[in-house]
């Protein structure tokens, strides 16, 4: 089964995290500063086609070191002017970033998987229909919080385990973002020895 880029219309919007799927993922720690974001291959490349691809696109990004207070909103926002100004110099788009400073653990509305980032995005752009959306995240928590939206959910990873785990919410495992649009046959967990 692949991705059906045949429904993907200029009513859709693709919801992005951050870390681990734009940029390189720090293990055990944060992006910190501008100095510490590093695009992955071929996301620059990616994101002209998705901005023609997808009416909206949007990043929802847990970043709990704001709450942990090891970096501050200003920080963070001077990592996004990074982002964005890189991704319009390659003739890309980002429409929305949204961010949740909350901790781990209950209590907060907007930390994926809770869905508070996509109401705060359909709140800014009514036109988001959930069920006509892509959410593209390399963690589970990425996949419930999708789901729980009713969208189609692409797992960016090269590791088919955590699909073959959790099918009722990985629709997809791409290797990254560019493969939303290049592969014929994109990988479903289902398929998979
Ligand atoms: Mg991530």
């Amino acid at each position: 089964m692949s991705l059906p880029l045949s429904l993907i219309d200029s009513t859709w919007t693709l919801f992005l995290d951050r870390d681990g799927v734009i940029n390189e993922r720090i293990v055990g720690d944060y992006v910190k500063s501008r100095d510490q974001f590093h695009f992955l291959p071929s996301v620059l490349e990616a994101m002209p086609r998705l901005a023609s691809l997808f009416a909206k696109i949007v990043v929802v990004s847990n970043q709990q070191g704001i709450g942990k207070g090891v970096m501050s909103v200003q920080e963070l926002n001077d990592i996004h002017e990074k982002m964005t100004e890189t991704i319009r110099g390659e003739g890309g788009r980002i429409d929305l970033i949204l961010f949740s400073p909350d901790l781990a653990g209950p209590g907060s509305f907007t930390r994926k998987p809770n869905i508070g980032m996509a109401l705060q995005a359909k709140k800014r752009f009514p036109e988001i229909i959930f069920k006509k959306s892509v959410m593209a995240g390399d963690s589970l928590s990425d996949m419930i919080f999708g789901k729980r939206l009713g969208m189609l959910t692409v797992l960016i990873s090269t590791d088919h385990a955590l699909a073959r785990e959790n099918p009722r919410v990985i629709d997809f495992v791409l290797p990254d973002l560019k493969a939303l649009f290049t592969s014929h046959s994109p990988s479903h967990p289902e398929s998979q020895p």
